[in-house]
């Protein structure tokens, strides 16, 4: 029998432990096509938190009694599909389990960059992709330009800072608390601001003297206002995620906006999975940073399907520095 955490009940405000269930879960026989992968390393992101609200979105809801879905690796433990067999290891959205029967179509086979299985849930996945995509396709980003970017400390914000250093932009990274900020100084960039030492407008006005070119925004709220604040003629807003608003009940309230028209600033939402077909460019460029070191990536680790849940909760309290995984 398998195991799977199932969605309970929607939270109202920020989630609990109360919103999850862990149950056995038969699995189907492999038929025709299918494949049955243990899975080995889990994701958790953000996004998962609008998909646990019963609205329409870019994505469907979780429903209610079911399984929870995400990004997971496993390895193929029995095939009936050609081109698969026991030991592959796979990329698919049958997270938040221990074990599944899936379709052979609805799997990735990873390719052999000769790289640890688990960096394609995080810097060669989609954290990877929303970085480099949402840096250089969504906000034009380039060389001189100066770069402000929120959750710097975390999986794609840490991305963000060594991408935009390997392209020659000054980079401004804010994070919360002096460990976190110590990090994303490490990656390499210039100027470091701790939102939780002081009001981040007060800190971005301090870090970028001169103004901002480019901000690529995970967090929303007060730190996009800041960014609004301090934008120059003609900066450009990657809109990646507002994780500041996601468990918030009031409406985010802006002080700074009408600079959008004074400033011209260009702000552009973007959706990963649309830069799909760009994977080989975005390999192309990632690999050798990989591999010289210009980007490194770090994780945090959870053992065990059990401690699921608490990793999520943990990414909206700062638990996490790079990209978090479960390890099964
Ligand atoms: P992270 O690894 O960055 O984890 C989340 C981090 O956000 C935490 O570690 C915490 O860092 C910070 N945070 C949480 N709450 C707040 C808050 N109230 N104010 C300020 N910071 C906060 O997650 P990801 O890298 O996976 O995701 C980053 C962002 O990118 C999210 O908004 C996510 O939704 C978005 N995203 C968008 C995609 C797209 O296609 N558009 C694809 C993937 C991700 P700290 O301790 O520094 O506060």
């Amino acid at each position: 029998m398998a195991l799977a955490w199932h969605l309970e009940s929607r939270p109202e405000g920020e989630p609990t432990a109360d919103n999850f269930a862990l149950k056995p879960t038969e699995l189907p026989p492999t038929g025709d096509g299918m494949v049955r992968v243990r899975n080995l390393w889990l994701s958790v992101d953000p996004y998962m938190r609008g998909r646990m609200n019963d609205v329409k979105s870019y994505i469907p809801p979780f429903q209610l009694g079911e399984p929870l879905e995400g990004g997971a690796i496993g390895a193929v433990v029995e095939s009936n599909a050609p081109g698969l067999a026991p030991g592959d290891l796979v990329l698919h959205m049958a997270g938040w389990r221990d074990e599944a029967v899936l379709a052979a179509r609805s799997l990735t086979k990873l390719p052999e960059l000769g790289v640890e299985p688990q960096l394609f849930l995080g810097i060669l996945g989609i954290t990877g992709m929303t970085a480099y995509f949402g840096l250089l396709d969504a906000a034009s980003a380039k060389d001189g330009d100066i770069v402000f970017v929120s959750a710097a400390a975390g999986a794609v914000g840490s991305a963000v800072v060594q991408i935009a250093k390997a392209k020659g932009m000054t980079v401004i990274g804010s994070a919360g608390g002096a460990e976190k900020c110590a990090y994303v100084g490490e990656l390499g960039a210039d100027r470091v601001v701790d939102y939780r030492a002081g009001p981040i407008l007060k800190g971005l006005g301090a870090a970028a003297p001169d103004g901002i070119d480019v901000y690529f925004d995970n967090v929303g709220g007060d730190h996009l206002d800041a960014a609004f604040a301090l934008a120059r003629n003609n900066a450009r807003f990657a809109i990646c995620g507002m994780i500041g608003d996601y468990n918030s009940r009031e409406p985010a309230q802006f002080r700074f906006i009408m600079r959008v028209i004074a400033a011209r600033i260009r702000m552009q939402g973007f959706i990963v999975f649309d830069y799909q077909p760009r994977i080989g460019e975005f390999y192309a460029a990632m690999a050798p940073w990989l591999k010289s070191g210009a980007v490194q990536s770090r994780e945090t680790v959870v053992d065990g399907l059990d401690a699921m849940p608490d990793a999520f909760l943990g990414l909206f309290s700062g638990a996490n520095t790079g990209k978090i995984l479960i390890r099964l």
